[in-house]
């Protein structure tokens, strides 16, 4: 009996100890793939399980941070908040600033601070017609992996480089993936932040869809107080023409059903600044 239950012990151990061989390797795998940082290079996003299970979470987020974790604005106005993320990319972003220019329509872009540093003329580009910027971390890292003093160093060394380029210290964060821990939340809040993600997916970091699909898949969820969120730079192996297609069309279709296209501080009742 008891040789029974020490090789039942056995087993289970080494089991364990498997899995976190295994988990270990999967984990440093994936750092290694989004840490491809030449030129602020990071690779797409394109976890949509993670997404999905971070979706669950985001909902008791918001509970336990009302006025802090958003993923919409209100629901009684017909607005609606164009999102870009993955900014400044020295291919996309300035296409997507034409189109938005020639509609006369503003939106918010997230800014990854290595890229940033990299085209400081884009994200002052982004500034000056009107748009609003956000922070979308240093150089893209899983943030709900990071400690809170490695969460709150890619934050702060963003916000310096931003702050640098435009005069002001963005408000608003949109962690990488849309994932946070309930501690980097709360950190965010005391600091004077907020942290938006969205409630429309544009889904345009995944495999390179065309404008068709894009637009498909941003009618599904949209709503009064939606937040789209699309991409304005690109990963490796990542071309953005669908959204940059897409989205002449998608200013046309939602004027058309009577939504007024505004930046999340708008959206939100939210300063833009800290
Ligand atoms: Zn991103």
């Amino acid at each position: 009996m008891r040789k029974k239950q020490h090789q039942k012990w056995l087993a289970a151990a080494g089991l364990a100890l498997l899995s976190i061989l295994l988990l270990g390797i999967s984990a440093d795998a994936y750092a290694a793939s989004v840490s491809g940082k030449q030129a602020g290079q990071f690779a797409p996003d394109k976890e949509k399980k993670k997404r999905r299970a971070a979706s669950m979470s985001w909902v008791k987020l918001h509970q336990q941070f009302p006025s802090t974790f958003l993923l919409n604005g209100p629901r009684h106005s017909k607005r609606i908040a164009l999102t870009f993320d993955d900014a400044p990319d020295p291919k996309y972003t300035p296409m997507i600033l034409d189109i938005l220019a020639q509609h006369d329509v503003c939106a918010t872009f997230f800014i990854v601070g290595n890229r940033a540093s990299h085209y400081p003329a884009i994200v002052k580009r982004i500034h000056n017609e009107g748009h609003i910027i956000g922070n979308h971390s240093y150089d893209h890292a899983v943030l709900s992996t990071l400690t809170l003093t490695n969460y709150q160093k890619q934050i702060w060394r963003t916000d310096a480089i931003i702050t640098n380029l435009i005069g002001y210290s963005p408000h608003f964060i949109r962690p990488p993936y849309g994932e946070l821990l309930p501690q980097q939340v709360k950190w965010s809040k005391q600091a004077g932040f907020s942290i938006v993600n969205w409630d429309v997916d544009s889904v345009d970091w995944k495999d390179n869809p065309s404008s068709a699909l894009i637009l498909k898949n941003i009618k599904k969820t949209l709503q009064p107080g939606s937040i789209i969120l699309q991409h304005a730079g690109g990963g490796v192996g990542q071309n953005l023409y669908g959204t940059v297609n897409a989205l002449p069309n998608l200013i046309r279709l939602l004027h058309g059903k009577g939504y007024e296209l505004v930046t999340l501080p708008e959206l939100l009742g939210q300063p833009a600044a800290r």
